[in-house]
């Protein structure tokens, strides 16, 4: 599912987050991302999430190489395979709960009702079928990062990835997420989970370890 060899990526202005980066990913795998603040983890997320391209090195998503992808076809391709999850949770404010997930569709070119419709199935996925009509604020952390994950996999994506999902959540909360990334990995989904808490990454099956822009 992901190939990432010998990447690098120095931002402008020279720092070099990552030094040369090699590591696979098999499809169906379920993975932590641990490391110290700063050794590189979400610009290795943003990498295999084709957010950012690499300075050197190859990175294959899907056996597509990233590199000789024009935008408009690198933008689909992100789009349709890949799910994203953040630590702020990145929901519009003035939207209720099942229009943040519709929305996550509209590069599906679906009309509106079936978006609305996938949008709801996905609200029920994350336990939230009685919270369609709440906008951000008038929910808890919790129920925000699972709307977050629903517009996340509503499209259905092969490959998902969360940076600090649990960032932000006090641990029961953030207890029930990863039981949710877990039942979504059960179905098919590869994983990739940047964590900060050690209970979570000792609970997954495979633990990739970063320091100073490398893997260890
Ligand atoms: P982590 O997620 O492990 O905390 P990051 O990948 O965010 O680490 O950052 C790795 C290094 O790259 C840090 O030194 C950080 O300051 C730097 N960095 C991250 N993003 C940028 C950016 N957009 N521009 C310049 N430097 C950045
Ligand atoms: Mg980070």
């Amino acid at each position: 599912m992901v190939e990432l060899h010998e990447v690098t990526k120095t931002y402008p202005g020279g720092v070099t987050a990552l030094g040369g980066v090699t590591l696979s990913i098999d499809h169906g795998e379920m993975v932590a991302i641990v490391g110290p603040s700063g050794s590189g983890k979400s610009t290795m997320l943003n990498m295999i999430g084709t957010l950012d391209r690499p300075t050197t090195g190859t990175v294959r998503i899907d056996g597509h190489d990233v590199a000789a992808l024009p935008d408009r076809r690198l933008s689909a391709l992100r789009a349709r395979r890949i799910g994203f999850v953040f630590q702020q949770f990145h929901l519009a404010p003035g939207l209720s709960a099942l229009d943040n997930v519709a929305d996550g569709l509209l590069y599906t070119g679906l009309p509106k009702r079936q978006r609305l419709r996938r949008a709801r199935e996905a609200l029920l996925r994350v336990g939230l079928s009685d919270r369609l009509g709440h906008r951000p604020h008038e929910l808890s952390g919790g129920q925000r990062q699972r709307v977050a994950i629903a517009r996340a996999v509503a499209g259905e994506p092969g490959l998902l990835l969360a940076d600090e999902p649990t960032g932000n959540l006090d641990s029961a909360s953030g207890a029930g997420v990863m039981a949710l990334l877990r039942e979504l990995h059960a179905t098919g989904t590869t994983l990739v989970v940047i964590t900060h808490d050690r209970e979570i990454a000792a609970n997954l099956p495979r633990q990739v370890v970063m320091r100073d822009g490398t893997v260890i």
